[in-house]
Parts: C-alpha cells; structure tokens; sequence
C-alpha cells in the first residue's frame, strides 16, 4: 500500500464534499464541482420523464433478512428497472450505500485488471466480464484509436483491463489514528492529544491531520479523500486501450475508440458514465441486491437503468441528500 497518485487524489476531490454549501465555499475547484451539481439536477428531472414507462422486467427484491451487511442502513425504497439510457450518469453514492463488506470483494480476474490485487462488487464484475466479451468480439486484435501520454495512436485491441476497482475509504484507511502507537499518528501531536483524551471518531482525527499537513480541513480536502463511490465496490477505473485515472489526457481519452465505444455501449452492460472523468464507470444497483450480492435482473438483458427513491422523501439513491431517508 503505496500513498495514492495524484490522479487518483484528484479524482477523490469530487466525492469528498457532501452539499452545495460546501460546495460553494470551496475555492480552486470549485467550477468543475458546480457543473456536476448542475448536472445532478439535470438527470434527476431525467429520471422522472420515464416514470409513465414500463419496467423492462418485474423486479423481485431479495429477502431482507439475508442482508449479510450490519452496517448497511435499510430503508423503504421504490425500485424502477428502465431501459438503459445511452451516456447518461446514473451516480454512486457511498453513502447510499456502505463500506464494501469483505465477503463480498470479489477478485478481478488478471485478463481484466492491471494490478495484482483488485476487488470488485460481484454484480459490477459480472457486468465488466459481459462487456469485455462483447468489446472482444468487435476490437480484440483489431486497429483501434487509443492515447499514451495525451497524443492518440494506434494499437491493438486489449481486453478492458481497469487500474482501480474498490477503494478503502476514510473509516477503513485511517483507523490507524486511533492507535498512538502506529508510528504514522505519531508524527501528529495534535491527533495523539485528542485520542489520549477519547477522541474515537475516525472522522475527526482524519480533520486533526488536514489541519496538521494541509493548514485546514478545506485544503486539506483537495489532497485527501475522504469519500469515494470506489468504497461500494460498483465503480472502476479502467486502465486499458488508452483510457487511465488521469486527469491530465482526460480529453484524449475521449477521443479513443474505446471511450467511443463505451459511451455508445456501456448501458447495454448496466454502467453509467461519471462524465468529468473518461475512465471512471460505475453500475448503480438496487441497495438490497448490493447487501446479498443477489443478482436483480432476470434473463439475460443488462441493458437496464435502476431507478431507486426513498418512499418517505422521494430523494433518489443518486441524490446526494438520499441518506436523510433514513434518519430518523
Ligand atoms: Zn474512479
């Protein structure tokens, strides 16, 4: 376990802040961040356009007794399944959802990751695997547009090989500053101090250690991610045929064949884009089937769009106001 790549921090920078206020009173950033909250609104008033639809297939919610998850809040939701709809976001929440639960990290076999180790949720895997036939079957071996270092060129056709799937979050990355004896929470006074005086929220020491190396939380917050939809285990970066988690050949890789191809196919696998980002995809799921692992659609048709909302507010598991479903 290595720090993370600047891209990689980059990319964190987007999920970390919570509302529009925050949103607001960030500074740097602030432009690309507004646009997806613009963009937020967009899909949502989207979503509610295909309400008079009919659902592709019934849709079975599993036992909710069988959730394996104790810290997976349940929640009354509705749960469309739609048509899937062509480059469309359909976002991730980790708080929609929780921390990836270890029975269910399943392991990204070596054909389709770039890194020894790396998990994902069994149903995004599965999808990945679909897809990465389908790509196979039109561009393995072929000429194809791909990019290395911003400049396009062309290769052959790789199997969708992704450099990132599930993440370790906040809770689970620095639980080490509960401990005053890991050498990495004692370099920080400020951290040993608090926990010396009980201070056993995760959250707050990590705040302790923006202020420690950043000067404030707010700074702190561009370098280190507290939050990332990675933590569910349904999104990925993909690291093959020119696409890669970084920002700075972000406009070539939309210029490569798979990009393309992604953007015209991928919902026929159940993604959604993450738009700022080229290599960033994620397959939302119905909570309940995230909890089980159970899978939600019956046959063989993944081209579907999960359209879930919470019956007491409406807010849907995209919004970012979701988890005031189930605050009591
Ligand atoms: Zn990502």
């Amino acid at each position: 376990m290595g720090f993370p790549n600047l891209d990689e921090i980059v990319e964190g920078v987007g999920f970390m802040v919570k509302d529009a206020e925050e949103f607001v009173q960030e500074t740097v950033q602030d432009t690309e961040n507004l646009v997806e909250i613009g963009r937020q609104v967009v899909n949502t008033n989207t979503n509610d356009c295909f309400k008079d639809k009919n659902t592709i297939e019934d849709y079975n919610p599993p036992d909710p007794t069988a959730l394996q998850y104790s810290t997976f809040k349940d929640a009354s939701t509705n749960v469309r399944l739609i048509e899937g709809l062509t480059y469309k976001e359909n976002r991730v929440r980790l708080s929609t959802f929780s921390i990836l639960p270890p029975q269910l990290k399943e392991e990204v076999p070596q054909n389709l990751k770039t890194k020894r180790s790396l998990q994902l949720h069994p149903l995004a895997l599965k999808r990945l695997k679909l897809m990465n036939e389908a790509w196979m079957k039109e561009y393995g071996g072929k000429e194809i547009t791909s990019q290395s270092g911003g400049r396009l060129t062309i290769s052959k056709g790789k199997p969708l090989a992704i450099a990132s799937g599930y993440r370790d979050i906040g809770e689970v990355k620095y639980k080490y500053l509960l401990n005053v004896n890991d050498s990495r929470t004692k370099k920080y006074p400020t951290i040993v101090s608090a926990v010396n005086l009980g201070e056993k929220n995760v959250k707050k020491l990590f705040e302790l250690l923006l202020i420690a190396k950043y000067g404030s939380v707010q700074r702190g917050r561009k370098y280190l991610a507290w939050h990332s939809p990675h933590g569910t285990g349904l999104a990925m970066d993909f690291g093959s045929n020119g696409l890669e988690p970084k920002s700075r050949t972000n406009s070539a890789q939309k210029k490569t064949t798979l990009f393309k191809w992604l953007r015209d196919n991928a919902h026929k696998f159940g993604f959604s884009p993450y738009i700022r980002e080229a290599w960033h995809w994620e397959v939302l799921v119905p909570r309940e089937n995230w909890a089980t692992g159970q899978e939600f659609v019956q046959g063989s048709n993944y081209n579907i769009r999960v359209v879930e909302e919470g019956t007491k507010t409406k807010f849907k598991t995209t919004n970012r106001k979701f988890p005031e479903e189930f605050a009591v």
